[in-house]
């Protein structure tokens, strides 16, 4: 089952679901994490639910959870990504986070900061919470998840180097692709390993890469991450991206305004996303 959320033209949500074909229904939630927090029956209530309907090629859709509690990520947790990026590799997962404002749908623009040239992709598995869960071990942390989706982690890799903590350049405003549908997790291998994952710009492939190759799979992170905070329904985390990267390559390649980001990955689809300079003015 593909879940999304899903705008109309007076930019309110909808939680949407896709059973088989080309039409969406639609459900009374007003995003995804609202519908995974109603009750733990929310697949059942989603699989039978029937009600209007859109066509899915003319629908806008929203980040998949566009609100979530939390925005947890991983740096450093593709050997070849940490390579190229001249690290160690890590004895602990590297989290950092970003917030809602950063989120931007899977059609979407993204926003290139005025203070920048620096717009790096970032392709990303993303594991999408379902129920609360603290405490949880290894075991059972996969029972905690809903589903998976796509995010490109879009990072300004000045900012982000300026300081040692990386959330300056993770969390600009209207950077970060999600979506576009939460596919639930018993559509997909445990874990959503051994998953084709890469992005291209303009047609031109940058990562290429596989999701068995996590350092920290996602029961790792997902049994570390409730270690320290309760885990909500709809947090999302995003699990970390492969070697490609722009500031990885000699010389070293960054967005363009009007170039096109498509980020893909095998059974979760793909999000394509063209890059805009953001006008303060
Ligand atoms: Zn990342």
């Amino acid at each position: 089952m593909r879940l999304s959320t899903i705008r109309n033209a007076a930019g309110h949500s909808t939680v949407a679901v896709r059973h088989e074909g080309d039409e969406l229904v639609l459900l009374p939630h007003g995003d995804v994490a609202a519908l995974l927090a109603s009750g733990e029956d929310w697949a059942r209530r989603a699989t039978e639910a029937d009600g209007p309907r859109v066509a899915a090629a003319e629908a806008w859709y929203a980040p998949v959870v566009p609100h979530p509690n939390k925005i947890v990520c991983l740096g450093l947790n593709y050997a070849t990504h940490i390579k190229e990026m001249g690290r160690q590799t890590p004895v602990h997962p590297t989290l950092f986070a970003k917030y809602d404002g950063a989120l931007v749908g899977a059609y979407d623009d993204i926003l290139m900061p005025a203070v920048s040239d620096d717009l790096d992709w970032e392709a990303e598995l993303c594991a999408v919470i379902g129920r609360s869960t603290r405490h949880v071990g290894e075991k059972d942390a996969l029972d905690a998840v809903a589903g998976y989706t796509i995010l490109n982690d879009v990072t300004i890799r000045d900012w982000q180097h300026r300081t040692r903590e990386f959330l300056s350049g993770k969390t600009f405003e209207g950077t970060t692709p999600v979506g576009p549908a939460l596919v639930t997790s018993d559509e997909l291998p445990p874990g959503a390993s051994d998953l084709d994952i890469g992005c291209s710009v303009d047609g031109r492939t940058m990562q290429e890469s596989n999701t068995s190759d996590l350092l920290f799979d996602v029961a790792h992170i997902v049994s570390y991450v409730s270690t320290i905070i309760t885990l909500l329904p709809g947090d999302l985390i995003a699990t970390g991206t492969p070697g490609g990267v722009g500031a990885g390559r000699d010389p070293k390649v960054f967005l363009r305004p009007g170039q096109r980001l498509v980020t893909r990955i095998e059974g979760l689809g793909e999000m394509s996303n063209r890059v805009v300079r953001d006008d303060p003015a």
